[in-house]
């Protein structure tokens, strides 16, 4: 599935970025316009480093929880215009059930652009839906709160395993939610060192395994790292 990602952002001129999985608070969050008090932050959201749990910022080491912090780093290197993606395994210290793990995929798409409408995004991403599905897959829209973005959204497709009439996948309504996103929010643009009245732009954040349970029915994200050869020879 990221292959297939990959390939179908690289030929919309996207560039591909890897950034660390070890990571700071002052990437993780503070970079990302997450207050100072926000409950991700906590020992029971966030896997953080022994021995450094008590520092702050830049001495403060987690393992990524998003892959976010890595768009700062990309355009303080780069600078703008930018379009990039980044796939990446990320962690979250949570308790697990069908449709939660604490290790898991997601695969983030940045663009920052003088002008990028939010329709443009729209359809870049029914666009990359179709070629990763083979076929036009029908999403829609709905308004979401992150800390890094402004306005934000929440990006559901219609359930690929019953085609939209309800199954124990998509917990019977028929639509599963496989991204948020939004505008970066002003002071994201301004910790990576961009004017935030010069410049725009659109994430996305694809949660992959979901992706995946989608292309082949598979109802348990648990089973990825299961480390069950009957499950994982399904795909040989
Ligand atoms: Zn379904």
């Amino acid at each position: 599935m990221r292959d297939d990602l990959n390939g179908a952002f690289a030929s919309m001129g996207f560039e591909i970025y890897e950034g660390r999985e070890l990571t700071t608070e002052q990437d993780a969050f503070d970079n990302l316009n997450f207050k100072d008090d926000h409950p991700a932050r906590e020992t029971m959201d966030t896997y953080w480093l022994a021995g450094t749990e008590d520092e702050r910022a830049e001495k403060r080491i987690c393992l990524r929880p998003h892959l976010t912090g890595a768009s700062v780093h990309y355009l303080r290197e780069h600078g703008a215009p930018a379009r990039f993606v980044y796939p990446g395994r990320v962690y979250r210290n949570e308790s697990t059930d069908p449709g939660h793990e604490r290790a898991f995929y997601q695969y983030e798409a940045l663009i920052v652009e003088q002008d990028f409408s939010f329709s443009s995004g729209r359809l870049l991403i029914n666009t990359i839906l179709e070629k990763v599905f083979g076929h036009p897959v029908q999403t829609r829209m709905r308004a979401g709160y992150f800390p890094f973005v402004e306005p934000g959204f929440e990006i559901d497709m219609r359930c690929q395993v019953c085609g939209g009439k309800g199954c124990g996948v998509c917990k019977q309504v028929g639509w599963i939610e496989i991204m948020p996103g939004g505008v970066p929010h002003p002071n994201v643009l301004k910790a990576a060192g961009l004017d935030p009245q010069l410049w725009s732009g659109f994430y996305i954040n694809i949660g992959l395994d979901r992706l995946v349970m989608m292309r082949y029915g598979i109802d348990d994200v648990r089973l990825f790292h299961s480390a069950d050869l009957r499950f994982l020879e399904q795909f040989k």
